[in-house]
Formats: C-alpha cells, sequence, structure tokens
C-alpha cells in the first residue's frame, strides 16, 4: 500500500472523529423494520426524502408496507400509493421484483436474505433489476447490519473537493477506502460508538428508530455513522453549486488553493 493511500485513510479517519464529536450519534436509517428500510432504499432514488416519506406513509396507511403487502397489492394500486417519489411505474415494478425474489431464492424470508455472506448477497442484489450499488449497499448495511459503507454523491463531492479522489472515481474504490480507513477505528472504539445515542439532531440526524437502535457490530455502527455525518456535510453545507466552507466541521481539513 502506497504511503498515499495511507494518508487518505488516516484523512477519512480524521474526519469521522471530528464530525462524530461535532455531531453524535446521527441514527440512520429511519424505519421500524427492515423493509421499511429496503422500499426506502428503492424510493429515494433520484428524489428527495421528503417525496419518500410521502410515498412511505401511503404504504402504511394502506398496511401494505411489508414484504406480504407488497407481494398482494395489485401493481395499479401500488403506482398510485409511491406515486410522491416519483418514476412510480418503475419503482413499483422494481418493490415487486424485490419480493419475486425473495420469494423465489429465500422462501420470502428476510431472515434467510440476511443470513447469507455479505459478498455472496452483494452480487445477487446487485443482478436485480434497478439495483446499483448504492442502493444495495444501502440494503446490506442499513435493513441487514452487513458492514459494507454506502458511498452517494455527497462522498464524492467531498473527497473531490479535499483532492482525496476525482468525482469520479470507482464506486469500489471509494468503498474500499471508506472501509479501510474506518475498521481501526471501529476496533478501537466499539462499545462507545455502538452504544452512544444522540441527545440532540445535528448534521442529518433522524429520531432515534427501531431500526438505528437495533444492536449491530461495531464496525457496521462506525459505517452507518460515517455515512450518515457525510450526508449532514452533504446538505448543510457541501452543496453542489455553493459549499459553506466557513461553518463546516471539515474545514480544518480543506487543501490550501
Ligand atoms: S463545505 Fe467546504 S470544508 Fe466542508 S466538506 Fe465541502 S469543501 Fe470541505
Amino acid at each position: 500500500m502506497s504511503r498515499a493511500h495511507k494518508e487518505k485513510e488516516q484523512e477519512v479517519r480524521q474526519y469521522y472523529r471530528a464530525l462524530y464529536r461535532a455531531w453524535g450519534a446521527q441514527h440512520w436509517w429511519p424505519a421500524e423494520t427492515r423493509f421499511e428500510v429496503i422500499a426506502g432504499a428503492y424510493l429515494t432514488q433520484n428524489t428527495a426524502w421528503n417525496n419518500v416519506e410521502l410515498a412511505l406513509a401511503n404504504l402504511r396507511a394502506a398496511n401494505v408496507l411489508s414484504v406480504e403487502g407488497i407481494r398482494s397489492v395489485s401493481q395499479a394500486r401500488l403506482e398510485h400509493l409511491i406515486r410522491p417519489s416519483g418514476y412510480f411505474r418503475q419503482k413499483a415494478k422494481r418493490l415487486k421484483t424485490f419480493v419475486s425474489f425473495l420469494d423465489t431464492t429465500y422462501g420470502g424470508s428476510l431472515d434467510h436474505l440476511f443470513s447469507r455472506p455479505t459478498s455472496q448477497l452483494r452480487e445477487e442484489l446487485l443482478s436485480l433489476n434497478g439495483v446499483g450499488p448504492e442502493t444495495a449497499d444501502s440494503i446490506l448495511l442499513y435493513a441487514g447490519n452487513h458492514p459494507v459503507f454506502v458511498v452517494d454523491a455527497y462522498t464524492r463531492r467531498i473527497l473531490d473537493r479535499h483532492s482525496i479522489l476525482p468525482a469520479k472515481a470507482d464506486y469500489e474504490e471509494i468503498r474500499a477506502l471508506f472501509e479501510q480507513a474506518l475498521a481501526p477505528v471501529a476496533h478501537k472504539q466499539p462499545a462507545k460508538v455502538a452504544a452512544q445515542l444522540a441527545s440532540a439532531i445535528h448534521g442529518a440526524a433522524h429520531p432515534p428508530s427501531a431500526m438505528s437502535t437495533a444492536a449491530r457490530m461495531p464496525l457496521a455502527q462506525v459505517y452507518n455513522e460515517m455515512h450518515g455525518l457525510i450526508v449532514g456535510v452533504g446538505k448543510n453545507y457541501c452543496r453542489k453549486t455553493k459549499a459553506a466552507c466557513e461553518e463546516c466541521p471539515l474545514r480544518p481539513f480543506l487543501p490550501a488553493p
């Protein structure tokens, strides 16, 4: 491993520590059940989270926010219910495809699905229609508590602006960087990180939920927190058109112009 790569890892670790010190636990993903996380991971593609919440509320009110519910609801009704999330025909088909895959391969059991080895399950999810790396990893990490880091557009923007990796870097290269960088954090501070609950909402934090407070291995907890913290930076400071560096907790790490 080159020294430059080690330095990048060190820097990512420093980002984690600085952000966690500033904002604490982020309580991702906001959901009461594993299937709610999965549905949210599909619905959030190409839309804002507010729209996803409307679609999820419709599914909940119709009592179909579950494997059984999606299996039994008609395609047309499902499209109607998730309409607020946009691309509703495509997303309805994809949710149906997921449940069909679950039924065919795992007898409809999420327990069975998530008991598979991470790499095997990741490949299977990536083979489904409409599941790219970000959706697959969101499902693995936030629904299944598998230790994989979720790379999103905010992650790319921050790495690019800090001259760590270009915005167009390969997804797997970014994922590997974060996973290698954060592994020692989980190793050193498992109890503290896993047990700490937020007393206030900072960054991109959500109120504690059944899924956010579920027991998980320290590595998955650290990846969970780091993704939430990165979203907080992206939403509040590192915006696409204008970066508000002066107030950002990552300002001390910004390279000199
Ligand atoms: S807002 Fe500025 S300091 Fe913060 S992450 Fe973006 S580029 Fe870095």
